[in-house]
């Protein structure tokens, strides 16, 4: 079974980038298996190495969305692209608006090693 870590880098982590591809989202959100059983409303690739994601855990703590207190925001903002379902998209031909931004994101950690499992928020 896909780990809450390899989940994270599948849904979020794209190194190589941001491309000014109109279609990026449309195209990742496709090859990166989240348009199956429902078109995933939002989701952010991240265009930073790896090892710079992951030494967020251990950068700024806040609270989560969600309430838990496990959760990290990074000192630096980073290249992001946002990708937001289009209100006219209807599954299964599911249509993304593709956003370029510069942003600190805010990542939750878990376990040991201590490394992002969940996409927060950007600021
Ligand atoms: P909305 O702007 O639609 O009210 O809420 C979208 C929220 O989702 C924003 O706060 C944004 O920061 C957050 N968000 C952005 N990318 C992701 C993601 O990949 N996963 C999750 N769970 N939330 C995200």
């Amino acid at each position: 079974k896909e780990s809450r870590a390899k989940k994270f880098q599948r849904q979020h982590m794209d190194p190589d980038g941001p491309s000014n591809n109109p279609n990026y989202c449309n195209q990742m959100m496709r090859r990166r298996n989240m348009t199956e059983g429902r078109c995933k409303p939002v989701n952010t690739f991240v265009h930073e190495p790896l090892v710079d994601v992951q030494a967020i855990c251990f950068q700024g703590n806040i609270t989560c969305k969600n309430g838990q207190p496990n959760c990290h925001k990074s000192s630096s903002s980073m290249k992001i692209t946002d990708c937001r379902v289009t209100s006219g998209s209807k599954y299964p031909n599911c249509d993304y608006r593709t956003s370029q931004k510069e942003r600190h994101i805010i990542v939750a950690c878990e376990g040991n090693p201590y490394v992002p499992v969940h996409f927060d928020a950007s600021v």
